[in-house]
């Protein structure tokens, strides 16, 4: 065990932003890769930052990707006593009641410790050895630095990583489709390609933007990736519905093909002879590769199947819808 000691320190706004979860996951890496320990820390500092419910979307957030953490949450908002009793050995109160460090605000009048002074406290206090935070931060590292100092510390190792843009080059938004988790999660990115993605990111010295092309690569090879049992439990259907869904890029595609199999279809499908062909091929017991095969051979219409058989132009292989659906349904949304 040595005495490395990292901190994840977001703000309770919500689901985590992208750019965020790149330092959670930097954070754990660091701390594995020294054999030290990371602490969570909720920094609630802030009233006009904490939304409702923001902790416990992080913690969900955090368990999603698969970040575990070695302690806390600790919650900034619980430790203002020992907030303020600092406060009061780097200074005193002026006569509106704030108390300031230099040009720096660290209690506010109404003595609420600030950010400033929560970070610079709790760094000292918990022992934390090197602050891996976003390059936003980077202006503060000297003070905070001056205030460990002021208290008796040894500030603790700064490093301050690139921030993650939107692929226009501006700061990522909901705009852009993928600025949190939550965001990424409903677009039907597996948890592991999201964590592949900000691994391979690593500890950026320049800011990056972000590249959906490859995070969908790394989302369609996690799910080729997972066993039938696994992909099935993830997309919320019976594991017979598996070889439909293999091929699908993300989460909600693989949703989307289950549905062609599992919700009747409602296409009305001109083409009487390459239905009936189907039907017969279906009810000679052949295996549905064979199925597909022949309906080639006599210049079948396959397109007219598949609508017939799913409602849609474009979805899963052929033959994995056929597999997939019992002889009679096959027959009934063949007529
Ligand atoms: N709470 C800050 C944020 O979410 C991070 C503070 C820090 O890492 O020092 O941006």
């Amino acid at each position: 065990m040595s005495n490395v000691r990292v901190r994840f320190a977001p703000s309770p706004t919500g689901s985590l932003h992208l750019g965020n979860a790149l330092g959670a996951v930097a954070n754990r890496r660091f701390a594995d890769e020294h054999g030290g320990a990371l602490l969570l820390r909720i920094d609630d500092t802030d009233p006009a930052r904490n939304a409702p419910g923001g902790a416990e979307a992080i913690v969900e957030d955090l368990g999603w990707l698969g970040v575990g953490w070695d302690e806390g949450p600790v919650r900034q908002s619980e430790r203002f006593v020992r907030h303020r009793e600092a406060a009061h050995l780097i200074g005193e109160p002026d006569s509106e009641g704030a108390l300031r460090f230099g040009r720096t605000t660290l209690l506010r009048p109404d003595s609420t410790p600030t950010y400033q002074l929560a970070s610079a406290v709790d760094d000292l206090d918990f022992g934390i050895t090197h602050v891996i935070r976003g390059s936003d931060h980077r202006p503060n590292a000297a003070l905070q630095a001056s205030l460990i100092r002021a208290l008796g510390g040894e500030p603790p190792e700064y490093v301050h990583h690139g921030l993650l843009l939107g692929e226009d080059g501006r700061k990522l938004s909901k705009r852009h489709g993928a600025a949190s988790l939550a965001d990424l999660r409903e677009a039907g990115f597996p948890a592991e390609a999201v964590r592949a993605y900000l691994e391979e990111l690593g500890l950026p010295r320049h800011d990056v933007h972000l590249d959906l092309a490859r995070l969908r690569r790394l989302s369609t090879e996690a799910l080729a990736a997972l066993s039938d049992e696994e992909l099935a439990a993830r997309v919320g259907v019976p594991v017979s519905v598996a070889p439909v869904l293999r091929g699908a890029r993300d989460l909600a595609e693989a949703r989307a093909y289950a549905a062609q199999v599992l919700e009747p279809p409602a296409a009305r499908v001109d083409a009487p002879e390459t239905l009936a062909r189907f039907r017969e091929l279906v009810e000679s017991g052949l295996e549905p590769k064979a199925v597909v095969r022949e309906l080639k051979a006599v210049g079948g219409d396959l397109k007219a199947v598949r609508l017939a058989l799913t409602g849609a132009e474009r979805g899963p292989e052929l033959a994995a819808v056929i597999a997939a659906l019992p002889r009679d349904e096959l027959l009934r949304r063949a007529t």
